[in-house]
């Protein structure tokens, strides 16, 4: 089991969501002082279910922002974690992925503007090598369904082939992220056919994560993703200390 909580790096957006909650408090993400609770956390959660057959990774979702390379750097080279993701949440400092937010990218932009944004983001985060996998690729679908039709889900086609060649060539992974079913998509993120693309590309490794926000949530969906994967001829890997292994 990996956990992996958000790192916001977004100056711009520092005050919207440069925060943490540690045993029921909210705390500034730039102090440190989260992660190292973090690391403490888990160290007893380790000690705690030593003995249950289960281990307990340390991992760190980034939400990517160009410009912000030398902040991620800091904190990814700076503790031991087990699995770092790269995502992108936010164009033009809007979170995308946040239903009150997003009306104000989706309503003053055309669907090639976001394909041109969300990709270009998208090939940076994968080009500063920071990053162990790729999360929920085709977030972007969640809401944007709802402003720009079925055209959304053609957006990739073009974009994302080299960008999967460059993973595919640097051995950074794919996570299917199962988060989408429970928002009433059919999909996961990211769909099928994407995930085709990142086969054909060449890309090897495939993360499965139910982007549990809650307890309930935890682990959702997470067999069918991994069936999924075994059905395409893909198979399931895990890290440890940021190497993968198949599972
Ligand atoms: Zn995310």
């Amino acid at each position: 089991m990996c956990f992996t909580p958000h790192l916001e790096v977004d100056p711009r957006r520092r005050h919207l969501d440069w925060f943490v909650r540690v045993n029921g408090k909210i705390l500034p993400m730039e102090d440190d002082y989260w992660l190292e609770c973090y690391f403490r956390e888990l160290e007893e959660a380790r000690q705690a279910f030593s003995g249950a057959g289960l281990r307990i990774k340390a991992g760190l979702e980034v939400g990517f922002e160009r410009g912000a390379e030398a902040a991620i750097e800091r904190v990814v080279t700076g503790y031991p974690f087990d699995f770092v993701l790269g995502s992108i949440h936010c164009l033009d400092h809007l979170a995308i992925s946040s239903r009150q937010e997003c009306p104000a990218y989706f309503t003053r932009r055309d669907p090639g503007t976001l394909a041109e944004d969300y990709f270009g983001a998208l090939r940076s985060a994968v080009e500063s090598g920071l990053f162990d996998c790729i999360g929920h690729l085709d977030l972007y679908k969640r809401y944007g369904y709802e402003f720009f039709g079925r055209e959304i889900n053609d957006l990739h086609l073009g974009r994302v082939e080299d960008i999967f060649r460059t993973m595919a060539r640097q051995g950074t992974g794919l996570e299917v992220n199962t988060s989408g079913r429970r928002r009433c998509l059919a999909e996961f993120h990211p769909s099928r056919d994407i995930l085709l693309l990142a086969k054909k590309a060449g890309i090897k490794i495939f993360t499965v994560g139910s982007d549990a926000h809650k307890k309930s949530e935890l682990g959702y969906c997470t067999r069918e993703a991994a069936q999924l994967l075994s059905e395409l001829g893909l198979r399931t890997s895990v890290f440890a200390s940021r190497r993968p292994a198949f599972l």
